[in-house]
């Protein structure tokens, strides 16, 4: 398996610590609203890179976090009466259902961060014992960017770009402009706070990810985990910060490997105009079938930014319209074994870097070629147990083609509804300048 390294911005060969058990940790969405296209495309991403390691023949243990308390999240309780825990589980069913409509296999950890506070507060002490992390005057405790003098080797930012971090803490009594803040002191009787060996407070976003990495996995003397991932937005600062933890707390790089997924964003005028409920899966859901929806954003690679239109999810359709044409003629039969030849292609396409759309045109092909095959030799149970078990291979990788083939041609995109023209847009159309609005995934 070859993967594309984002901090060492190239094309390695993925050696896991542990030689058949895979560690990856992916940031998870902060759960104050509900999930939009970005979250998916992460989903996604991180998820055909889990089957396509499951094919491969390694164990593999993916953690995906909830950040569960975060200043979003209290803004968005001051607004309702439910509870910290109501309304953050709330979004969390919500997100997980969305996940599921889209075939996205669950993590096999999927921790929250008040349920991880014990770990987080003993990160925290350990830095502060290290002497790498401060108190100020408010109680707040911050992290000592400038004791790392590795600090920037994830994201290869120098130091004195600092605006990104800075702006928004001003007049914060940080030591250093990168500083950031790993534990909240309590703001008085409206905050939520926790009690904790440190003071009644709350953690910050960076900490909890390597408290959680920390909880969850070992590693060597060298790395925690192997695969750490996010979109590309979260590289810096979030990123950045998590790697200097670790590395202060622990000795250890937090990973291995780096991967990032590209943005999301919507082609077309109408949309960028509506910035709003139109980007949420649950409303994609209500139009499209889920599977489409599936098989249209995995057919981008993972890498690159993705562009929604209609016209591509339209194409995405008629793709996966013809392989399940294919699985219809092939019922009637148990799969036996894939086509070998078919089954290599495929998988080294998938070990370069989740390299989908060779592996989506490898797909095409076996499925023109069993058609003529069939065309020619209708009664060939031999054959039709391969197709079927190709079929099968498929939807262990990709996770498309489940369906009974019935059930899957009675959907139908209804490409008329107006609704699906405000939702989506028309491809090319020029969004005018300054209205671009990419979709973060992750975050
Ligand atoms: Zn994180």
């Amino acid at each position: 398996m070859y993967i594309f390294d984002s901090v060492k911005r190239e094309k390695v060969k993925f050696e896991p610590i542990f030689k058949e058990n895979v560690s990856i940790y992916v940031c998870g969405p902060t759960v104050y609203d509900n999930a939009h296209l970005g979250h998916a495309k992460s989903a996604l991403s991180f998820d055909l890179l889990y089957r396509t390691l499951k094919e491969l023949g390694y164990s593999v243990t993916l953690c995906r976090n909830f950040t569960d308390i975060d200043d979003k999240i209290i803004n968005k309780l001051n607004e309702s009466d439910r509870t910290l825990k109501e309304l953050t589980d709330y979004y969390i069913d919500r997100y997980l259902e969305d996940m599921r409509a889209l075939n996205v296999i669950d993590a096999t950890i999927q921790p929250k961060a008040t349920e991880s506070l014990d770990a987080i507060e003993s990160f925290i002490l350990k830095l502060l014992e290290k002497n790498v992390a401060y108190r100020v005057e408010n109680g707040d405790i911050y992290f000592d960017t400038s004791k790392d003098v590795k600090y920037g080797n994830i994201s290869k930012r120098v130091v004195d770009e600092d605006r990104t971090q800075s702006r928004i803490e001003i007049n914060s009594l940080k030591r250093n402009s990168k500083d950031f803040v790993l534990w909240k002191n309590c703001q008085g009787e409206d905050d939520i706070c926790f009690d904790s060996r440190l003071n009644s407070g709350r953690p910050g976003w960076h900490i909890e990810c390597s408290a959680m990495v920390e909880k969850y996995f070992i590693g060597d003397d060298n790395y925690i985990i192997d695969i750490h991932g996010g979109g590309a937005d979260l590289i810096f600062p979030h990123h950045e910060n998590e790697a200097s933890q670790t590395r202060c707390a622990t000795g250890k790089e937090i990973a291995k490997y780096w991967m990032h997924n590209g943005f999301v964003q919507i082609d077309g005028e109408k949309m960028s105009k509506s910035l709003g409920n139109s980007f949420f899966v649950k409303d994609a859901l209500s139009v499209y079938d889920g599977e489409v929806l599936r098989y249209y954003l995995i057919s981008v690679h993972y890498r690159n930014d993705f562009n929604f239109n209609e016209e591509d999810l339209i194409a995405s359709k008629k793709r996966l319209d013809k392989l399940y044409r294919l699985k219809k003629r092939v019922l009637n039969v148990t799969s036996s074994n894939p086509n070998i030849d078919f089954k290599n292609r495929l998988i080294e396409a998938m070990s370069d870097d989740l390299n989908v759309s060779v592996a989506l045109s490898i797909i095409d092909e076996m499925i023109n070629l069993a058609n003529e095959k069939l065309d020619k030799n209708s009664k060939d149970k031999n054959l039709k147990k391969e197709i079927l078990a190709n079929i099968e291979l498929i939807n262990r990788v990709f996770g498309i083609g489940e369906r009974e083939p019935l059930n899957y041609f009675q959907i139908g995109i209804d490409y008329k509804r107006e609704n699906n023209r405000r939702l989506i847009g028309k491809k090319g159309a020029k969004r005018p300048r300054g209205e671009e609005k990419p979709i973060f995934p992750g975050r």
